[in-house]
């Protein structure tokens, strides 16, 4: 067995990443300065209070116990915020509010807890703000994580972090329940598209730029936000599937596969970071001390706070049994290392809390842990300073240029995985039969977070956005298109119609996928597209027209009795309110199609192998046979790769080496290219992955043109988790692969 080598490149990854966290937190001494002085000067209750969040429906108006959609209760705010000393409220009743109803929301909450509280402490408001400012009527709503994991392209990541935090911003929000860093490592999860995808290198690559966009370096300038990091962690790899059930990950695999992304978050200036809603090995994510207080704030030296999800404390008493009593489950949850709780619909906590503090149950010093974090984060918000919206950003909520970039973004996403017989792009002049649920709806392309919690209230999606019939229409002229939805998402609508009006047409566009769903109302039992879908298309290939299948989905819905009738298939994702006009676009070869799958797509829905498979899942009649690939997509132009070279044999410890791959445009048009370099360690004292990625590079190319690329190759990329759960190199040999060429090297 090789001799390991424990890693001091590590600790040089760890410098590298935390410059820019290190400007973040510069600040910092200042500001500490500020929270000692303010903490000093705090009741216990002043202190509990700012450990408790609420939803506005507890400060808003009610008919017959349910909260109006709009309204603030003056009396309700003032006892939240000068009776219980509320830190932080979130959420929206029920929709979105226009910049102006948002206005008036956050000035009354200030106008309370800045100029009536004894201590002036401004409230920091949370939102979901995760594919733009979700709440906000008419902001930029880009495409879904996984799409925009698809495009392979981390500068439009930090675009959309740009975006929305002028966005939220202007809607007076400092605060976003954002980046999803949860691995999208089962599909089934009905989170799974909140997720950037398979890949720990692509995941983490994305979700970092995100948060450099979003926080900018200093979250408290008037047109950045804080991110939370959610959702801390193991929470996206049900064992079942099922959202918030167990996960069982030991603990080589949290660190090698789902710990990683949140490490380099934190590193890259993440300054809060919300709890997994379910379970890991037994332990609930509210109740796991190890790795709230030992990794997250201990090995990691995490100086910002942990925020609970929604109502999570009280479950480890009334769902998942480990507390014998409410209080038991604060105690719990506190001691664990949560500094917040989202309670949100009462103050249970903060009385739980406040008793347990003065039965000495929970120390002081935790609580002042906690304040002093919650306070320090609220400090560098800015809002210490303006705790108001930012009227001067108003004017940019939903601009040509944020519309412009959100186009592009879905643009680049969108992924074509078929194109036999040339059947894309479409002719202009060709008849075109569009069908399919997911036809003529915005709210599918959009999915979850978007104006409303599940994303369903079509009625409120704005009028001048395209759906998917739309911009086809848009493109070919109503005359050339007929449009018969055949189905709904499960059930049968007019099939024979469908059939019949495919018989006069020359092509089939069929638009299937999924309805608008979040968390677990979006739980299935097959992974399987439905029936009825299915059958759609079995009943129009009988008409031998040609098929493109728009896909829009978002997870990877197996439709393994389809594929192969079809000559077309393109996946949408959740491309989000642009996707409609950017899918049009691709299939009229107007745009050039570019993304690449961010995850593998099923064939079978027990045969769910990831690309970094160990070499035992494809050994011995087993295999990695997905539909399509990790990485996968096909463009209108064709692409070679050549000449994989390494600037030497072996790599010293702590060296590194140059790899360098050509890359070059072999068809008519101009286009995109992913290069994907990938590593695999051949032989480790822990079964290795058959291969990860690495580093990659979208480079766009004109027809003929070639470019040399090259990737620095480190030991922090030969790293792995070894059988003593530290991070390690072992010395050996090692293969790298970029298409279909591999090079070997030793690590001396
Ligand atoms: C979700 C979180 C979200 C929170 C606040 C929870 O149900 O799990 O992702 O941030 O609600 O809306």
């Amino acid at each position: 067995m090789r001799t390991p080598v424990t890693m001091v490149a590590i600790a040089a990854l760890a410098m590298a990443l935390s410059v820019f966290a290190t400007a973040q937190w510069a600040k910092q001494a200042g500001v500490d300065v500020r929270v000692e002085d303010l903490l000093k000067q705090m009741t216990l209750e002043e202190k509990v209070g700012q450990m408790t969040q609420v939803t506005i429906d507890v400060v808003s108006k009610d008919a017959d116990g349910k909260a109006e959609p709009y309204g603030i209760d003056q009396a309700k705010l003032e006892k939240a915020i000068l009776q219980y000393h509320v830190g932080s409220i979130l959420n929206v009743v029920d929709y979105a509010y226009s910049v102006d109803q948002w206005y008036e929301i956050i000035s009354a909450i200030q106008d309370v807890a800045t100029k009536k509280a004894r201590l002036h402490i401004p409230v920091l408001y949370g939102i979901d703000a995760i594919h733009g400012a979700t709440y906000t009527m008419g902001a930029t709503l880009f495409p879904q994580a996984i799409t925009m994991a698809a495009s392979w392209n981390p500068e439009l990541l930090r675009q959309e972090g740009e975006i929305t935090a002028a966005e939220a911003r202007a809607s007076g929000i400092p605060w976003n329940f954002y980046p999803v860093l949860d691995m999208g490592r089962q599909p089934l999860w009905p989170r799974f598209w909140e997720t950037l995808g398979e890949d720990v290198h692509l995941a983490t690559t994305m979700g970092v730029e995100y948060i450099k966009g979003l926080q900018g370096d200093d979250f408290g300038a008037k047109n950045k936000m804080a991110s939370c990091l959610k959702h801390y962690v193991g929470y996206g790899f049900p064992f079942t599937g099922k959202d918030r059930t167990p996960a069982f990950i030991d603990e080589r695999t949290m660190r090698e596969v789902f710990l990683p992304a949140f490490e380099a978050a934190v590193k890259a200036g993440a300054p809060t970071v919300m709890v997994n809603s379910g379970e890991v090995n037994g332990i609930p994510g509210h109740a796991n001390y190890h790795l709230l207080t030992e990794v997250l704030k201990g090995e990691w030296k995490f100086q910002g706070f942990v925020v609970s999800d929604w109502e999570d404390i009280k479950r480890l008493y009334s769902r998942e049994h480990v507390a014998e009593s409410p209080k038991e489950a604060v105690r719990m949850a506190v001691m664990a290392g949560i500094d917040m709780s989202m309670v949100p619909l009462d103050f249970s906590f903060y009385d739980l809390l406040l008793e347990l503090a003065k039965e000495g149950k929970v120390p002081i010093s935790r609580i002042d842990d906690a304040v002093r974090r919650i306070l320090r984060v609220k400090f560098m918000t800015g809002i210490f300073e303006n705790a108001y919206p930012e009227k001067s950003l108003k004017a940019s909520v939903g601009s040509k240029e944020s519309t412009e970039a959100n186009f592009q973004s879905a643009l680049e996403a969108i992924t074509l995985l078929k194109n036999d017989k040339g059947v894309l792009p479409l002719k202009k002049d060709a008849r075109i039969l569009v069908t399919g649920p997911t036809a003529n709806l915005l709210s599918v392309l959009n999915g979850g977070w978007t104006i409303t919690w599940q994303g369903d209230a079509e009625d409120h999606y704005p009028k001048d956005k395209l759906t998917l019939l739309a911009a086809i229409t848009g493109k070919a002229g109503k005359n050339a298109v007929t449009y018969v939805p055949g189905t709904s998402f499960n059930a049968v609508i007019d099939v024979p119609a469908a059939v019949a009006a495919a018989e006069k047409s020359d092509v089939i566009v069929a638009c299937l996928g999924e309805k608008t769903y979040c968390e677990t109302p979006g739980n299935i039992d097959d992974l399987t597209l439905d029936e009825a879908q299915l059958k759609l298309v079995e009943e129009l290939a009988k008409t031998k027209k040609p098929i493109v299948l728009v896909l829009t989905e978002g997870r990877p819905r197996i439709i393994r009795r389809i594929a192969g009738l079809c000559d077309g298939i393109m996946m949408t994702y959740l491309p989000g309110m642009e996707g409609g006009k950017a899918a049009a676009a691709i299939l009229f070869g107007d745009a050039n199609p570019c993304g690449k799958l961010p995850f593998s797509y099923p064939r079978y829905p027990n045969s769910l192998v990831l690309y970094d498979h160990k070499l035992l899942e494809a050994f011995d009649g087993n295999t990695y046979n997905p539909e399509f690939k990790f990485g996968y997509g096909l463009s209108y132009t064709t692409f070679a790769c050549s000449d994989l070279a390494l600037s030497a044999k072996s790599m010293p410890q702590g060296g590194s080496l140059t790899v360098t791959v050509v890359v070059k445009n072999t068809g008519a048009r101009a286009g995109k290219e992913v290069v994907q370099m990938y590593v695999s360690d051949l032989v480790r004292s822990v079964s290795a992955p058959n291969k990860q990625l690495k580093k990659f590079a979208k480079v766009a190319l004109k027809p003929g043109e070639s470019r040399t690329i090259s990737f620095a190759l480190t030991a922090d990329d030969l790293s792995f988790i070894g059988l003593d759960n530290k991070r390690i190199v072992e010395p050996g040999a090692f293969r790298v692969s970029v298409a279909d060429m591999n090079r070997e090297f030793d690590l001396k």
